[in-house]
């Protein structure tokens, strides 16, 4: 049910930017999301189309941009993507600490008519 509070703040933000635009159709959204945030693109296209039913977002097309998880090499003091295997900083092998890239979830843009 993650999804369903996501999508419903992001018509509420969609939708304010579009009126503040004089916007009179959403066409389409871009997303961002994390590949740790644990949100399904299905879910929130599932939500979506409730949502924008009867608002000027209906039948706008969502487009999802996956970016990966990052670390931190506390050693090297680098950002790393996570490797396809572990979790190991690809400068010294030590482990990484988990950075908050990778858990976001955010409008990055929309095109509106
Ligand atoms: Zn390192």
């Amino acid at each position: 049910m993650h999804e369903y509070a996501v999508t419903k703040s992001m018509m509420e933000i969609v939708l304010t930017e579009a009126k503040r635009a004089n916007a009179k159709k959403i066409t389409s959204i871009n997303l961002v999301i994390g590949d740790l945030s644990s949100i399904i693109d299905e879910s929130v296209h599932m939500y979506f189309d409730i949502f924008s039913e009867g608002t000027i977002a209906e039948g706008a097309k969502l487009i999802f941009k996956r970016v990966s998880a990052k670390f931190k090499c506390l050693k090297c003091d680098i950002e790393y993507e996570k490797p396809k295997t572990g979790f190991e900083c690809p400068q010294c092998g030590m482990t990484g600490k988990l950075t908050d890239s990778g858990k976001e979830f955010y409008i990055e843009s929309m095109e509106v008519d």
